[in-house]
């Protein structure tokens, strides 16, 4: 399917099915009693899995789609590749993405833009564009991403394919190249809820690696799947059906509240005020963390090295050259809020409106116990679109931002269609009832 389609879609950075498939006979140990107690063989085992490019794994280029990491080979295993390893699931390539995860469109790729297989001339969404691109063609039935902001679910959307971010601190991001750290998760992409609790079910846990990691037990998500909705309270936060939002893509969106009324679900119309904010208080804390974040790829550390001549000199040509025109805004928007004078008016006021709206999501989500919102306000744009225009394209993030700035799961669940685009919906859970929400989402299949 790969050698068929990648030409076309360009889901990969970079794939080796035949590693895999030598994985694969190494983990299969039918043969061997012994090998076998050393793999979960419950849950996916010899199932292939994409990573995405910006998740570290020993021996294999790991480049986050940067020309500064094009020759970067990772030296250690993150933790979710030591689990999916433990687990007897070879990886069988890196996905492309948006560089250093900064898009929702995978157009600022360095490597090449990815194309959505529904509808070539469109976008897959970003930035886990190309693990989203490939699990819809069918190249990979399950795949790794990072959302910061919305880049599992929105991608997910766009392609017809189910995608998670767990809360915050339920995955290790241990190995996971940091773009803005309080917001980043490592989360999943497969065709079924199914397969992606399975996949949840792995890399999900406490690591002692990741400070930042949670100590809460994992339950087992393949157990709740098939509870009824009876009695489950389901909230609409009105600000999220205000204009912007195209008339089909709600109609959809309506259609599915009234599936989940018939199967027994309350429907109760609930506010989140400072919804309003979120967008400009997103690209100034995740920029700021970005620029601090990103400042170790100086030309020593880490991939290229563009000058020896002297150090102030590699350090300019390395960024100039190794660094994408998007990356380069988002560094350049993060060291002004976060600069003397400035601090105070920008970086420091979007903090304090992040508590607020990360407050609105705990009121609201005391009176309900999910919340039901659009996760893209359009389906697939065209390539070429949105990408000369910044603004435009950080707008289509208005549903998904906040999520990460209060650290909830969410989850985006193919729902319908328009003008033969997939339609996803996204249902937002309280911190750690991941178990919840692949229970409704599995209503829809
Ligand atoms: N589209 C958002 C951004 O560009 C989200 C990215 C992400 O979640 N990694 O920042």
């Amino acid at each position: 399917r790969i050698e068929k389609t990648e030409e076309k879609i360009g889901a990969f950075s970079n794939v080796f099915p035949k590693k895999a498939i030598d994985e694969a006979k190494k983990y299969d140990s039918e043969n061997n009693e012994e090998d076998r107690k050393n793999y979960d063989i419950e849950l996916l085992f010899g199932v292939p899995v994409a990573l995405k490019d910006n998740i570290v794994s020993k021996g294999d280029l790991t480049t986050a789609a940067s020309k500064i990491l094009k020759n970067y080979v990772g030296v250690y295993d993150a933790t979710v590749v030591e689990k999916l390893k433990k687990a007897g699931t070879p990886i069988i390539g890196k996905a492309n993405m948006d560089e250093f995860a900064m898009g929702s469109s995978n157009e600022n790729s360095s490597i090449k833009s990815v194309s959505n297989p529904w509808d070539l001339t469109r976008v897959p969404g970003g930035s886990s564009g190309g693990s989203a691109a490939m699990v819809a063609a069918g190249q990979a039935p399950i795949a790794l991403g990072s959302d910061t902001g919305g880049s599992i679910r929105q991608p997910a959307c766009l392609t017809g394919t189910v995608g998670i971010k767990p809360t915050y601190g339920r995955v290790s991001r241990y190995g996971l190249m940091a773009f803005g750290s309080s917001l980043d998760q490592i989360g999943a992409l497969a065709k079924s809820t199914e397969d992606l609790a399975r996949l949840l079910q792995i890399i999900a846990g406490y690591d002692e690696k990741d400070a930042t990691s949670v100590n809460v037990e994992v339950p087992n998500y393949l157990e709740s799947l098939n509870n009824d909705l009876k009695g489950l309270k389901i909230g609409i936060p009105k600000e999220y059906f205000a204009e912007g939002l195209d008339e089909n893509i709600k109609k959809v969106i309506m259609d599915s509240v009234e599936k989940l009324k018939e199967l027994g679900a309350e429907i109760k119309e609930v506010s989140l005020p400072y919804s309003k904010y979120a967008i400009s208080t997103y690209y100034i804390i995740s920029s700021a963390e970005a620029a601090s974040n990103l400042s170790r790829y100086d030309g020593v550390r880490y991939g290229v090295r563009e000058s020896n001549e002297d150090v102030e000199k590699m350090y300019v040509e390395s960024r100039t050259k190794g660094f994408g025109d998007e990356v380069k805004r988002r560094i350049m928007i993060g060291n002004y809020v976060l600069s003397s004078g400035f601090y105070d008016a920008y970086y420091k006021k979007a903090s304090q409106v992040r508590r607020l709206i990360r407050d609105d999501f705990s009121k609201a989500l005391k009176e309900v116990d999910v919340l039901l919102t659009p996760v893209s306000p359009t389906t697939a744009f065209k390539k070429g679109e949105k990408i000369t225009d910044p603004v435009q394209m950080y707008l289509g993030d208005i549903f998904t931002v906040s999520i990460n700035m209060a650290g909830l799961p969410a989850i985006s669940v193919p729902a319908g269609f328009v003008d033969g685009l997939p339609v996803g919906i996204q249902l937002i859970g309280n911190y750690f009832r991941e178990d919840l929400l692949f229970n409704i989402s599995h209503k829809f299949e």
